[in-house]
């Protein structure tokens, strides 16, 4: 198993689709490799494909101030994108662009292995919730195995749209609750875990 800096070098050097000849950096995403909770975003715009850092634009913002009002810190989440790269004056990434970039995503996740996934705007929420609308299953959390995918608005999307900031304001604070059941899913786990190896 490789560690998080092995797989951003990786993704440094990915020549895999033609985002990569248009890029000033590739923007694998940040956080504690123990991170509890994940952000999942759309794609680096301008200012993260300068800067090679996720969320740090005006959208990243807002997310700095929706994380503060649950009283947390950019720096206790782990913030990526669906796509490494900034696609050609932002527009939304093709299907063959995320299929190329899905095995990173995939590490990232296997690596930090989160309790809680919180998926922002339409494209991380497909990977989770296939087919379904962004305005109908918003703030509305599934578990799978032990983890809780739970879909929000991009931030961007409530910046552009006033009638949006308030809920996605809203469901913001509902994540200090999930993520205690998340954690109490894990420690079923791990008691579960415990019992079965002391039965050998
Ligand atoms: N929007 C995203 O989806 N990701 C970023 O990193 C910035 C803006």
């Amino acid at each position: 198993m490789t560690s998080l800096a092995e797989l951003y070098e990786e993704i440094a050097a990915c020549q895999r689709c033609d985002l990569a000849k248009g890029r000033t950096h590739t923007v694998p995403g940040e956080g504690p490799e123990d991170a509890e909770i994940m952000f999942i975003g759309e794609a680096p715009g301008f200012h993260e494909d300068r800067q090679g850092r996720p969320f740090v634009g005006a959208a990243g913002r807002f997310l700095e101030e929706l994380l503060a009002s649950i009283g947390l810190r950019r720096e206790d989440v782990y913030i990526c994108n669906v796509i490494k790269c900034r696609p050609p004056g932002n527009r939304d990434p093709l299907p063959d662009e995320i299929e190329a970039c899905k095995p990173f995503l995939d590490r990232q996740i296997e690596l930090i292995q989160p309790k809680l996934i919180v998926t922002l705007g339409r494209y991380s929420m497909a990977r989770y919730f296939p087919n379904a609308q962004i305005t109908r299953i918003h703030g509305r959390p599934k578990r799978i195995g032990n983890r809780i995918y739970y879909p929000m608005f991009h931030p961007a999307a409530a910046l552009h749209q006033p009638k949006w900031r308030a809920i996605v304001e809203e469901d913001m604070l509902k994540i200090p609750q999930l993520l205690k059941e998340a954690e109490q899913l894990a420690e079923i786990e791990t008691v579960t875990r415990a019992e079965q190896l002391s039965l050998f």
